[in-house]
C-alpha cells in the first residue's frame, strides 16, 4: 500500500511542439476536402469536471500530465485548431508559469504529515531528489522540503498537491528536483504545522541485471520501420533461426489500409454533397469521378446516369434553364439509382435546402499516399515465439508494441530484444538461459494498418484506419479523426462497463470502438492469451514520457472506483520487478524512470479504460505491464524536463529502444526465475 499509494501522483509534461507534415503530405491550400493540420500543444485543465469535459470532447491526449502548485493540471494534447478554438469550459492553452498557490488558510489543528517515499537517483546528468508525502489537511496545506545532502549541500522545493478525480492522492514535486550532491535527510514542513523527517534512499536500486558475457551482441536497429520492414525482420530471424523460433500468424486479419474513396462537391456550408464510393479506393473507387452539369435548357427534370466510371448528375432547371436542385434533392436523386457504385450524403449538418452550382468531374479519391507496394488488403499480423521449448512447459511472456501508430520508437523495443536474443544464444551464457526457461512472443506492431497512415498519412495518427462514424462525421476532412483506439477496445474496465478514459464519439482520440473487441488489432492480443497459457508476463510497449506502469488502469470516475488492486503481494511483486527492469534501463545510458512514475496506471498517469494490461491481468492472470518509453531529457542550461514526442530525431529513438530493449530482456530474466505460487 504505501509507496504504490503514494506514487499516485501524475506527472505531467509541458511543451508545445508543432507536428511537421507527414513527408508525404501535399503542400497545397487548405480546401473543405483537407484536414486541419494539428499541433501537440500544453493545456491547463482546473479540476476533474474540466477534465471530464476534456475528455468527452474527443481531445487527443498524450500521456504527459502534471500536477501544478495552483491546484490545476498540465497535460499535453494533439489538436486542431477548431478543437483549440473551443476548447471545453475551464481548459485553457497554458501560457508560462503556472499561478503560484493560492495563500491557504492557517489551520486550527496542526495536520499530521507522513512521508510516503523520499529517493535519490543519479542519472547522467547528475542527483535528483523525489518525495512523495501527505498531510492530513489534504490539499489544504502546503508542504515545503529542505534537504540536507553530502559534503554540505543542502537545498529546498515545494510540493504540490495532487488531486486526481476529486481524490487527494498526496503531494510530490511536480518534477524531480536536482541536488547538488546526494540527498541524505529530508524534512517536510506543513503550513498546518505539521513536519516529517526521513531519510533519503535509492532509487531505483533494483537487483543487477545478469551480467553478459563479452562478446555480446546489441544495436540492431538503424531506422524507424514501417510494418512491411518489420515483418520483414521476424520473418528473416525465423529463416536464419529456425530452431529457436515459431512465426505465428494471428487469426484476425486487420481491415487493410485502404479506405472508401470520395469527393466534396459544392461549397460547404449549405450547396455541398459528399461522395463515397461503395468499393474501396484502391479497388475501383478511385477511378469514379462524379459531375454536376447544368442542362442549358428550362424546365428540365433532375437526373442520374452512370457512363462507364463517370457518374453525371443533371441538375433540374426552372423556366428560365436556372439550376434549381438542392443538395438534399441531388443526394436523394444519386441514392435512387440502382446499383450505383456511389453513396451520396449531405455535408456534415447541413440540411441541404442550398442550390447545387454546375461542376466540372471530380475524381473520388482514398486520400492515400503510401507507395503501391505497400500493400491495401487486410494485413496478417504476426508474431515471432522465440524460446529452446516451444511447447508450453515454459513460463510465457509476451510483448506487444504499437497498439498506437505514431509510436514509432515502440516496435524497435521489440526488434533490438528479439535480435538480442537469438544473435546472443549461442555464446552468450545468460541468453541461453533465458532462451532455456522461457518462451517469448513478439508482436512487433500490433496497428499495422494505422502505423500506414502514421508513415505516410499523417503522422499522429494514434488509432487504426477503421471509420465507424455516421454519414455526417465522414466527409473527407475529417479523415484524419477516424479510428478505434486499440487500447480503449478491450473488454475489462471498459467505457461500457462505466470506466472513464475512453470515448464514445467515433472522432475521439480514446474511441473505444463500436463494442468490446471490435476490432481485430485487440483480438489478436487476447487471442495470444487464451491460446497459449503459459502465458504468465506482457509487457505492453508506448510512448512517451518515461513510465513503467501496471493494473490498475481504470477507474469509475464517481467515487473514483478503481478495479481491484492486485493483493498486496503482488503489488510489491510488480513494484519489485519494476525496480530491477528500471535498474537495467538505467545501465544503457543513465536515464532513470522516475519513481511517481512507476506504478499502477490510475495512480500515476490517468484512467485508461478497457486497456489491455487490464484484461489480461484481471481474465487471465497474466502479469500486465505497461512501458512509456521515451522518458524526459533534462536540459542544463533551463534546468527543465523536456519530451521528446512520439517520433524523435532517429538517434533519440534509437536510444530509446536501446534502453527499453534492455528492460525488456530484464523482464524475461524474471520470468525465467517465476516460480507457479
Ligand atoms: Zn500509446
Amino acid at each position: 500500500m504505501h509507496g504504490l499509494r503514494a506514487s499516485a501522483v501524475v506527472l505531467l509534461i509541458v511543451g508545445s511542439t508543432f507536428l511537421a507534415p507527414a513527408p508525404s503530405a501535399p503542400a497545397v491550400a487548405a480546401g473543405p476536402a483537407d484536414p486541419e493540420p494539428v499541433s501537440l500543444v500544453t493545456l491547463s485543465v482546473p479540476d476533474a469536471a474540466a477534465m471530464e469535459r476534456l475528455v468527452a470532447s474527443g481531445a487527443d491526449l498524450t500521456e504527459r500530465v502534471r500536477p501544478q502548485p495552483d491546484g490545476s493540471v498540465r497535460i499535453d494534447a494533439v489538436l486542431t485548431p477548431s478543437q483549440l478554438a473551443a476548447l471545453p469550459e475551464g481548459v485553457s492553452r497554458a501560457s508560462g508559469s503556472p499561478a503560484p498557490a493560492a495563500p491557504k488558510a492557517t489551520a486550527t489543528q496542526q495536520d499530521q504529515v507522513v512521508v510516503e517515499r523520499a529517493v535519490w537517483f543519479r542519472s547522467r546528468d547528475g542527483y535528483f531528489l523525489s518525495v512523495e508525502a501527505s498531510s492530513s489537511a489534504a490539499e489544504a496545506a502546503t508542504l515545503t522540503v529542505t534537504w540536507q545532502g553530502r559534503r554540505g549541500t543542502s537545498g529546498q522545493a515545494e510540493m504540490v498537491a495532487y488531486v486526481d478525480a476529486g481524490a487527494y492522492l498526496g503531494h510530490q514535486f511536480s518534477t524531480p528536483v536536482p541536488a547538488d550532491d546526494r540527498p541524505l535527510r529530508i524534512t517536510v514542513t506543513s503550513t498546518g504545522g505539521g513536519t516529517a523527517q526521513a531519510r533519503v534512499r535509492e532509487w531505483p536500486d533494483g537487483a543487477r541485471p545478469d551480467q553478459n558475457g563479452r562478446g555480446y551482441q546489441k544495436d540492431f536497429v538503424t531506422q524507424y520501420m514501417p510494418p512491411a520492414q518489420l515483418n520483414e525482420r521476424i520473418k528473416a530471424l525465423h529463416r536464419q533461426f529456425p530452431r529457436l523460433t515459431d512465426l505465428i500468424a494471428l487469426p484476425y486479419r486487420t481491415n487493410g489500409y485502404r479506405r472508401h474513396a470520395q469527393a466534396l462537391i459544392g461549397t460547404p456550408p449549405g450547396a455541398a454533397v459528399v461522395v463515397t464510393s461503395n468499393a474501396y479506393g484502391s479497388e475501383g473507387g478511385n477511378d469514379l469521378s462524379v459531375e454536376l452539369a447544368a442542362p442549358g435548357a428550362p424546365d428540365r427534370p433532375l437526373r442520374v446516369t452512370v457512363s462507364g466510371k463517370l457518374i453525371t448528375v443533371s441538375l433540374a432547371t426552372d423556366a428560365s434553364g436556372t439550376p434549381v436542385s438542392t443538395a438534399a434533392q441531388v443526394v436523394a436523386a444519386v441514392n435512387a439509382v440502382p446499383g450505383i457504385p456511389v453513396k451520396a450524403s449531405l455535408y456534415r449538418t447541413d440540411p441541404g435546402a442550398g442550390v447545387m452550382a454546375a461542376a466540372p468531374p471530380v475524381q473520388l479519391d482514398d486520400f492515400l499516399n503510401a507507395p503501391a507496394d505497400v500493400p491495401r488488403a487486410p494485413a496478417q499480423v504476426l508474431a515471432l515465439r522465440i524460446g529452446e521449448r516451444r511447447d508450453g512447459s515454459r513460463t510465457g511472456v509476451l510483448a506487444y508494441a504499437q497498439e498506437h501508430a505514431r509510436e514509432w520508437v515502440t516496435p524497435l523495443v521489440t526488434i533490438e530484444a528479439a535480435e538480442r536474443l537469438l544473435r546472443n544464444y549461442a555464446h552468450d551464457r545468460a541468453t541461453r538461459r533465458l532462451l532455456e526457461r522461457t518462451d517469448i512472443f513478439i508482436v512487433p506492431t500490433v496497428n499495422p494498418d494505422g502505423a500506414n497512415y502514421s508513415f505516410y498519412d499523417f503522422n499522429s495518427q494514434r488509432k487504426n484506419m477503421t471509420n465507424h462514424c455516421p454519414a455526417q462525421q465522414s466527409d473527407p476532412a475529417l479523415r484524419n479523426t477516424w479510428g478505434v483506439d486499440v487500447n480503449r477496445n478491450y473488454a475489462v474496465g471498459s467505457l461500457s462497463d462505466g470506466y472513464f478514459g475512453a470515448s464514445a464519439n467515433c472522432q475521439s482520440g480514446t474511441y473505444a470502438g463500436p463494442g468490446e473487441h471490435s476490432e481485430p488489432e485487440s483480438r489478436n492480443v487476447i487471442w495470444l492469451a487464451q491460446k497459449y497459457r503459459n502465458i504468465r508476463f506482457a509487457m505492453n510497449v508506448h510512448s512517451y514520457g518515461g513510465f513503467f506502469m501496471w493494473p490498475p488502469g481504470a477507474y469509475k470516475l464517481d467515487g473514483r472506483v478503481t478495479l481491484p488492486r492486485p493483493t498486496p503481494q503482488d503489488e510489491a511483486y510488480f513494484l519489485r520487478s519494476a525496480r530491477t527492469i528500471e535498474q537495467a534501463i538505467a545501465g544503457e545510458r543513465g536515464t532513470v524512470i522516475w519513481p511517481q512514475q512507476t506504478g499502477p496506471v490510475t495512480d500515476v498517469l490517468y484512467s485508461a479504460a478497457g486497456n489491455s494490461a487490464d484484461e489480461l491481468w484481471y481474465d487471465h492472470g497474466i502479469y500486465g505491464w505497461d512501458f512509456e518509453v521515451g522518458a524526459d531529457l533534462w536540459d542544463p542550461a533551463t534546468r527543465t524536463w523536456e519530451g521528446v514526442g512520439f517520433q524523435p530525431p532517429f538517434e533519440e529513438g534509437h536510444a530509446e529502444a536501446m534502453e527499453f530493449a534492455t528492460g525488456l530482456i530484464s523482464l524475461i530474466g524474471i520470468a525465467a526465475d517465476y516460480k507457479e505460487r
